[in-house]
C-alpha cells in the first residue's frame, strides 16, 4: 500500500530523514515510534504528500505522491481516511454534518442516502442519532474522537492515518477506543498507519512496529520481534520505558 524509497526530508539545512525506506502491506496496522524530534510526524506528513522529499519516493496505491497532477491526487486521498489529534471536527457543524460534510462534497449522492451512510458510520463508532445532532462543543472528549473517527471513515477508505489516537483520553476512554479501532480494522479490512507516544496503545494495535532513528527506519517487524531486537536504542525505548 506504501512504499518509501531512499527519501531523504529537509528544513534548510537540517536532516529529519536520510535515507529512509520504509515499505507498509495491505490489511497491517503499522506504528511509528522512535524518539522526540525523531521525524514521525514529518514522516507521517511525507505520506499524506503535505511535506516534499528533497530525494526519494513517496508511493501510495502504487503512484508517486509528488509526481501526480491535482486531480489524480485527489482521488488518492480519497482512498484514505486521516484522525488528527487535534481540531478534528468543524466546531461550527453538528455531530452529524462532521460526518456528512466528505460524502456531501466528494460523492454525488441523494440526501437521504448520504443521512443514512452517516447515521451508519456514528452507529459504527458507537454514537446514536440523539447524540449525533448536538454540537462538538456538548460533547465529551471520548464521543468527539469518536465523531472524527467515524468522519475520517466517511468515505470508506482503504487506508487510515492516526496522528496520536488515545491522547488526551483516560485509560478506559483509550481503551475502548483501541478496542474500537481493532474492530472497524477487522470489519472495514483497513490498512493503519499510526503515531503513537503511548505504548500500551502501540502494544494493544499494532501488527508492525516501525522504529525510527538516526533518521531512517532501523527496524521493522511485529512488536515482540522488534523489542527483543539486541539494539541498545531499542532496549532503552521500550524495556527502558516500561522498566
Ligand atoms: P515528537 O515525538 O516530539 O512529536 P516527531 O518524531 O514527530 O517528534 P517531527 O515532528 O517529525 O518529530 O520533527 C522532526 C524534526 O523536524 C524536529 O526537530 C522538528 O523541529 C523538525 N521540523 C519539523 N517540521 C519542521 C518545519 N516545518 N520546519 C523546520 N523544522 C521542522
Amino acid at each position: 500500500v506504501i512504499q518509501i524509497s531512499n527519501l531523504r526530508t529537509q528544513f534548510d539545512d537540517f536532516v529529519v530523514h536520510q535515507d529512509l525506506n520504509l515499505e507498509i502491506r495491505a490489511g497491517e496496522i503499522v506504528s511509528l515510534v522512535g524518539g522526540s524530534g525523531s521525524g514521525k510526524t514529518t514522516l507521517l506528513r511525507q505520506m499524506l504528500g503535505l511535506e516534499k522529499p528533497a530525494r526519494g519516493t513517496v508511493r501510495i496505491f502504487g503512484e508517486d505522491i509528488n509526481d501526480c497532477d491535482t486531480a489524480r491526487r485527489q482521488q488518492l486521498r480519497n482512498r484514505w481516511g486521516m484522525l488528527f489529534q487535534h481540531g478534528a471536527l468543524f466546531s461550527a457543524l453538528t455531530a452529524f454534518d462532521n460526518v456528512a460534510q466528505p460524502m456531501r462534497e466528494l460523492r454525488a449522492l441523494p440526501e437521504d442516502l448520504i443521512r443514512d451512510a452517516a447515521l451508519l458510520k456514528l452507529n459504527m463508532v458507537g454514537i446514536t442519532p440523539n447524540d449525533a445532532l448536538k454540537m462538538p462543543a456538548d460533547l465529551s472528549g471520548g464521543m468527539i474522537k469518536r465523531v472524527a473517527l467515524a468522519r475520517a471513515l466517511a468515505l470508506e477508505p482503504e487506508l487510515l492515518f492516526l496522528d496520536e489516537p488515545t491522547a488526551g483520553l483516560d485509560p478506559d476512554r483509550s481503551e475502548s477506543f483501541v478496542s474500537l479501532i481493532s474492530g472497524l480494522h477487522r470489519q472495514m479490512r483497513l490498512t493503519v498507519v499510526m503515531v503513537t507516544h503511548d505504548l500500551d496503545t502501540l502494544f494493544a494495535l499494532s501488527t508492525q512496529i516501525a522504529v525510527l532513528a538516526d533518521k531512517r527506519v532501523i527496524a521493522m517487524g511485529p512488536p515482540e520481534e522488534v523489542i527483543a531486537l539486541p539494539h541498545p536504542f531499542i532496549h532503552h525505548f521500550f524495556l527502558g520505558e516500561r522498566g
